[in-house]
């Protein structure tokens, strides 16, 4: 079972990850979560290219296409073994990212850009794809008192808005493998809230 989860700088997607790996081991699953981009030894590396000559500096196909070399040694390295294997793979963020960044933010086309992925991944899609929805402010709260250095701070209003604007499309439109999951309350409601979307998911 292969569940990603999406949405902007500061949604709390790696603390919601944590705390499900830990919930679903408990419960008797052998769990993994990774990350992108990252996940694997090369996707590290590109993914410390890409924020180390800061994001929006590099071209955007050039991004786009770093981001899509690190997914496609993720899907084939890390992630199909591990499903192969019988594990839960619980991935923070993956084709919607790119889709939402490089493809809205930076301009590329969505479509264009999921099509890459797709490529890339030779058509890995998740089953469940978790969408945590938090506003742009309350995010940009989140990652300052964390301190980070990420998009956020590199990039306008208008780029962060339109990234929200299509994950939520891309979630809405993506019928039964999304679920949308409001982000806003406390650490244990999301986690409420995204325990009872993968239950239904495990029951079928
Ligand atoms: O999710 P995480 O904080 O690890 O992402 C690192 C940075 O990369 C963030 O600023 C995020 O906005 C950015 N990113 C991106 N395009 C992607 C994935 C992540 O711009 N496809």
């Amino acid at each position: 079972l292969f569940i990603v989860f999406e949405g902007g700088d500061g949604a709390g997607k790696s603390t919601q990850v944590a705390r499900l790996e830990q919930a679903l081991t408990e419960e008797g699953y052998d769990v993994i979560s990774t990350r992108e981009p990252g996940g694997t030894d090369i996707g590290e590396k590109l993914r410390g290219l890409v924020l180390e000559h800061g994001q929006g500096i590099i071209d955007a196909r050039t991004e786009a296409l770093i981001y899509a070399a690190s997914r496609s040694a993720h899907a084939e390295q890390k992630i199909r073994p591990a499903l192969a294997a019988g594990k839960i793979v619980l991935c923070d963020r993956y084709i919607d990212s790119s889709a939402a960044y490089q493809g809205a933010g930076r301009n590329l086309g969505t479509e264009n850009i999921t099509q890459l992925s797709l490529w890339a991944t030779q058509n890995l899609l998740p089953d469940l794809t978790v969408f945590i929805d938090v506003p742009l402010d309350a995010g940009r709260q989140r990652t300052d008192s964390r301190g980070a250095a990420d998009r956020l701070e590199s990039e306008p209003d208008e780029f962060h808005t339109l990234v929200h604007q299509t994950f939520g499309e891309l979630a809405s439109s993506g019928g039964e493998n999304y679920a949308i999951v409001d982000g806003t309350g406390s650490i244990d409601e999301v986690h409420g809230q995204i325990l009872r979307a993968v239950q239904r998911v495990l029951k079928e």
